[in-house]
């Protein structure tokens, strides 16, 4: 009930417009999101090199709806993969189709991809493209198989949610083609027909779908917070001799701190997605409909800080 309502919450343009201004929401979003310049994304992920950490940058900001917003963002990614090459960071970039135009043409959201996939080549890095709703799913899927992947190879890479019936036979036709996957479960609301609405359900396909994965997949992103899942990662890997430079655990900025160096200290390559930006509202509030105790966790921080500790 409270995740339908945070999620629902998170699509409320009107709220986000309400809430953006308001000091404790902004420091509420500290949390999760890096700051709202290149610099302060460089930064945090400066901070996690030093923990051995490689990162993923990431623009907060998607479902554009005018060109020229399309075309801001894709400057701001093309300033973040030179501001990464200069600073010497370990990092690559996130995307999201909508972000560079999808909704608007198919052509515009291809020259904005271009742009950014040319620049990332140049620097011998690497895009992710995110996945958004089901509603997108095999709109990304066609775009990157017919227009991304034949001409960047493997510069590119796709996110599978293990919350969708079709993944498995998703996951199965990356694996032929030696794509790069990060494996997740889905962050948005999703109709039955397409999702599971069990989560015992999501968190099965995600095992299955993670061990395929690790046994033939191209460098696959375990992207999760889920102990459970890790241990049973760990435990499949020494069990099928598959070597841990192999794969990498992917986590949230933020978000189980104490896992990621665990991991990181247990000899597994660990990346953790930083975003960043002034559109961080429907992110945030995704973040928390995912744990609500995050809500009275954040509280008390801003409360103690506002106390002065
Ligand atoms: C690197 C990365 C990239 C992602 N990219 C995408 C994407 O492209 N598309 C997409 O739909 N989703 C994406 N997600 C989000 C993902 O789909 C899940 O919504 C999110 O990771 C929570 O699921 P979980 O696997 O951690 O498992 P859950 O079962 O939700 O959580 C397991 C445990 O992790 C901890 N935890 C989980 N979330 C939080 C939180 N917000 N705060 C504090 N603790 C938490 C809790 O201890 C919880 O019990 C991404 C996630 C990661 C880590």
């Amino acid at each position: 009930m409270m995740r339908h309502s945070l999620l629902w919450l998170s699509e409320q343009k009107q709220v986000f417009r309400f809430v953006r201004g308001n000091p404790l929401a902004r420091k509420f979003a500290h949390r999760f999101v890096a700051g709202e310049t290149i610099d302060s994304a460089v930064q945090a992920a400066r901070d996690l090199n030093g923990r051995k950490i490689t990162a993923t940058l990431d623009l907060l900001g998607e479902s554009i709806t005018e060109a020229g917003q399309a075309a801001a963002a894709r400057d701001t990614y093309l300033q973040m993969l030179d501001a990464i090459a200069k600073a010497g960071v370990q990092s690559n970039v996130s995307v999201k189709l909508t972000q560079m135009g999808f909704d608007i043409s198919e052509d515009l959201c291809l020259a904005n991809m271009s742009a950014i996939l040319d620049k990332a080549k140049a620097h011998g890095s690497f895009v992710r493209l995110d996945m958004e709703s089901s509603a997108y799913t095999q709109r990304t899927l066609d775009f990157f198989y017919q227009k991304l992947h034949p001409t960047f190879g493997n510069t590119v890479g796709v996110v599978i949610q293990s919350a969708l019936r079709r993944s498995a036979a998703d996951v199965d036709l990356l694996i032929e083609k030696g794509v790069r996957v990060r494996l997740c479960k889905g962050a948005y609301l999703e109709p039955a027909d397409v999702a599971f609405p069990d989560k015992a359900d999501v968190d099965k396909n995600y095992v299955m779908l993670m061990e395929r994965l690790m046994e033939r997949g191209n460098y696959p992103g375990l992207a999760t917070h889920d102990q459970v899942i890790l241990e049973r990662a760990k435990a499949f890997a020494a069990q099928q001799k598959i070597d841990p430079s192999r794969f990498e655990f992917q986590m949230l900025y933020g978000v189980r701190r104490d896992l990621q160096d665990q991991l990181r200290g247990g000899g597994y390559n660990m990346r953790v997605y930083v975003p960043f930006g002034t559109q961080w509202y429907p992110y945030l509030m995704r973040r928390l409909a995912e744990r609500p105790a995050n809500i009275a966790f954040i509280m008390g921080n801003v409360v103690k800080e506002a106390v002065g500790r």
